[in-house]
């Protein structure tokens, strides 16, 4: 369960990233720890009510400061853990256990439809331990599938949910094709400038 999202890059161009799980796509409302303040996207509680509100539809319950204050402990949590599986090395497990606490609430269950009683609503307490299941779901077994993007100058971290775990780049349409250009120029004469 993923989704993406757009981002923006410093020419200002829109560009959609996938990164392949709900929890990353929620770690990315942020700058993944890359201390660039301009990626924040959650700087009030209706930051975060809009993103989960997109997510998981219109939530009962209030989205205060206090809610703000967790989501961002359960997102901090999450990019620690996402960045050390990214290079196979252990998570810090006070960063574990943040996960696996928020993983134990009442999350927001899967549901027939057909049935005569209603779904629980979503609260954003519910909507926090939907993301932090899906963090133990793609970070199990040592996140083999959790990986940054194949280009040098590129720090994304993704999970692969391809069928053929053959995943290599953040976007096929930005890193990808830079490298496939890449590739290109260094079959044929050295003359270009380096870009
Ligand atoms: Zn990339």
């Amino acid at each position: 369960m993923g989704g993406g999202q757009w981002f923006t890059d410093r020419a200002g161009t829109r560009w959609f990233f996938d990164s392949g799980a709900l929890c990353l796509d929620f770690a990315y409302t942020g700058d993944l720890g890359h201390a660039n303040p301009a990626w924040e996207r959650l700087h009030s509680p209706g930051d975060l009510a809009d993103w989960l509100t997109q997510r998981f539809g219109s939530l009962a319950g209030p989205v205060d400061a206090t809610v703000l204050a967790a989501a961002l402990g359960l997102r901090a949590a999450i990019v620690i853990v996402a960045r050390a599986l990214a290079v196979d090395a252990a998570p810090d497990p006070a960063a574990v256990d943040v996960v696996n606490a928020f993983a134990a609430g009442a999350d927001l269950p899967p549901q027939l439809d057909g049935g005569t009683l209603a779904p629980p609503a979503p609260n954003a307490p519910r909507a926090l331990a939907t993301v932090a299941r899906d963090a133990v779901r793609v970070f199990a077994d040592g996140g083999a599938r959790i990986r940054t993007c194949a280009a040098d100058d590129c720090a994304l971290v993704f999970h692969d949910d391809s069928r053929t775990n053959s995943r290599r780049w953040c976007s096929m349409r930005r890193c990808g094709n830079r490298a496939k250009v890449r590739a290109h120029r260094s079959a044929g004469p050295r003359s270009d400038p380096p870009p």
